[in-house]
């Protein structure tokens, strides 16, 4: 059997994961229908497992629920790609020897050894080597943002956990007086931490080296590298044959962001040596029976275990026991509870947790609505937060590309790139036609179309001349968009930040605001309570969630319905033919509009609600 590194990594979540990918491998392996091969199985709950993982449709098309295909990777892949050669190129340029990468896994160099029967494979990345030493570097595209924000502190003193070299940063040594900095470490040292992921990542790939280096008594000094994304890089827009070119920036960045690792990935080993030990185990035991889910079921978009949907299947979709509004804990007789213990304790539905847990006013109110199928409204509060709006109301909403390469002049990693935006102009409570007070600005191409967006957004809202404000959900997103686009296109500085100053957000009117509130007069409980909440909000307040609660309005027929499908869509533009680029730009107006109308609805919805 032969175990790559994500095996490694996928099989070492849990006990029961290695069992059921057996199972699925069987099935996908099987000439049979699902039909016949479950009636073979003996065993009820594998039955079960069977029906969660595949499903058959109408035309008797297999599907297989495990595997999710991720449209905004798939979109973005040629960028992904771009880092990986960019990074390649930077290390050609930084270490002296022959350097080996390739986007092509299988021309990658890999290394491989064999324990208890088992062979551990892994690819590397970027492979240097020269007369002294090998340099392994795996190369991630995320920011160096989280590591450069990681300090440690001694009295009052802070000091950054990696330090910079020459070219890399480097783990600070154990400074022996600072009560924190262990801490710092041991995070690096949870796999399941957002800066200690990348770091198992690398060690599992030392112990399949060293495991290697060992079968074949090779004797030559390994340095381990993470190569990411520079957040503070700002890309100058030079191209060369039509290619970007990431040269050092104007305050001497470098686009790729060099980690040595020596010291963590050997740390590491001990730690993985005991995965390994379990890893063998759980395969030879093959116990697929539930096991206590945990924070290795990594219920995150991208990272979520494949067979979320067998393992959580008694948790409803709607009002789960860890619904509440911003859960993160519970406590309850003296032990706390996240959202896995609940899980693991048997609270699966709202209603499951014990009253006396409740200690929030907010997960109170939830629970009464719950409980007795009520709708809550504070009136008084939506009353006076619809006071508050100054007419003319711009309701304006962004779609933006986060590309992990910049694409355009004064762009950073992961830039939220602005495509496209929609406008609804309400020019007195509830002035506004759908179509008449509407405008979609919506790129038609792939190149810089940022000025024309910028030139657009400041003639449709002259906010310094009319007054008024932009009302967005989640105001603050829409903000940093304007911010940036303002230091990008310093000529309309004045106008876009006039824009961002009179920001008001649709959550303060539907949910809360303390200072607003508090500013209106308002005692402190009633600033700490939310004013709406309907048990179909299920805890959250998104728009996808609200709308429905006050308009028949409905995302479902249209042909692009979330802000993924927008991203994706515009991505793929050079990837169509005109007409399907016009068909989608289309069905992308419509989405954009839908998001600013839908704001339009729900404030009419709340004057309605107040009556
Ligand atoms: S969802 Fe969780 S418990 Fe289930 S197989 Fe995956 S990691 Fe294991």
């Amino acid at each position: 059997m032969a175990i790559t590194k994500t095996n490694f990594i996928n099989y070492t979540r849990c006990r029961r994961f290695g069992a059921l990918e057996e199972i699925r491998k069987d099935k996908l392996d099987s000439k049979m229908t699902i039909e016949e091969y479950i009636k073979e199985e003996e065993k009820e709950n594998y039955k079960e497992m069977l029906g969660t993982m595949f499903e058959e449709t109408e035309e008797g098309e297999t599907i297989d629920k495990t595997v999710k295909v991720d449209i905004q990777l798939e979109a973005l892949m040629e960028y992904y790609k771009e880092v990986e050669v960019t990074a390649g190129l930077y290390i050609e340029k930084l270490f002296e020897g022959e350097t080996i990468y390739s986007l092509d896994t299988y021309r990658q160099e890999s290394f491989d050894f064999n324990k208890n029967g088992i062979k551990y494979l892994c690819f590397v990345d970027i492979y240097n080597e020269n007369e002294n030493e090998i340099n392994i570097i795996e190369v991630k595209a995320t920011t160096s943002r989280k590591y450069k924000k990681m300090e440690y502190s001694i009295e009052k003193e802070k000091f950054p956990l990696f330090i910079r070299t020459k070219n890399y940063y480097k783990l600070a040594s154990d400074p022996g007086l600072s009560k924190n900095y262990p801490n710092k470490v041991e995070n690096l040292l949870d796999r399941f931490t957002d800066v200690g992921k990348y770091m198992y990542d690398l060690s599992v790939q030392r112990f399949i080296i060293e495991g290697y280096m060992r079968e074949n008594n090779i004797e030559k000094n390994v340095n381990y590298y993470l190569a990411v994304l520079n957040d503070e890089y700002e890309y100058d827009g030079y191209t060369e044959n039509g290619k970007r070119v990431f040269r050092t920036d104007h305050l001497g960045n470098e686009i790729i962001d060099l980690y040595e690792l020596n010291d963590i990935t050997s740390m590491y080993q001990s730690k993985i040596n005991i995965e390994r030990q379990n890893l063998e185990k759980y395969i030879f035991e093959s116990d697929s029976t539930p096991c206590k889910v945990g924070v290795y079921c990594a219920l995150k978009k991208n990272t979520e275990c494949k067979y979320k949907s067998l393992c959580f299947e008694n948790v409803p979709e709607k009002n789960a026991s860890f619904n509440y509004k911003r859960f993160v804990s519970f406590k309850g007789d003296g032990i706390k509870y996240n959202k896995y213990d609940l899980i693991n304790e048997g609270y699966i539905k709202l209603d499951d947790i014990p009253e006396n847990w409740l200690t929030s006013e907010n997960h109170k109110i939830q629970r009464n609505c719950y409980d007795n199928n009520e709708v809550y409204i504070n009136k008084a509060k939506i009353k006076a937060g619809l006071e508050s709006l100054k007419y003319p109301i711009y309701h304006l909403d962004f779609e933006t590309l986060p590309c992990p390469i910049p694409r355009f002049k004064g762009e950073h990693p992961y830039y939220q790139s602005p495509f496209e935006f929609s406008l609804h102009i309400e020019r007195a409570p509830g002035v506004c036609d759908k179509e008449i007070d509407n405008y979609v600005f919506l790129a038609k191409t792939n190149e810089d179309e940022r000025l024309e967006l910028v030139k657009e957004l400041v003639t449709r809202i002259p906010i310094l001349e009319t007054g008024g404000c932009m009302l967005a959900q989640n105001v603050t997103f829409e903000k940093g968009r304007i911010k940036e686009l303002a230091n990008i296109f310093p000529e309309y500085k004045k106008e876009l930040l006039a824009i961002r100053e009179s920001g008001r957000d649709l959550l303060e009117i539907i949910d809360n605001n303390k200072e607003l509130y508090k500013s209106l007069g308002f005692d402190e409980y009633n600033c700490s309570t939310m004013n709406y909440y309907n048990n179909a909000q299920s805890g959250s307040f998104s728009i996808k969630k609200t709308l429905p609660l006050f308009t028949n309005l409905s995302y479902k027929d249209l042909e692009v319905q979330n802000g993924t499908q927008a991203l994706v869509e515009y991505a793929n533009y050079k990837k169509m033919t005109e007409e399907e680029r016009k068909r989608k730009q289309a069905a992308l107006i419509e989405y954009c509009k839908q998001d600013t109308w839908a704001m339009v609805e729900i404030l009419k919805g709340l004057r309605e609600a107040i009556k």
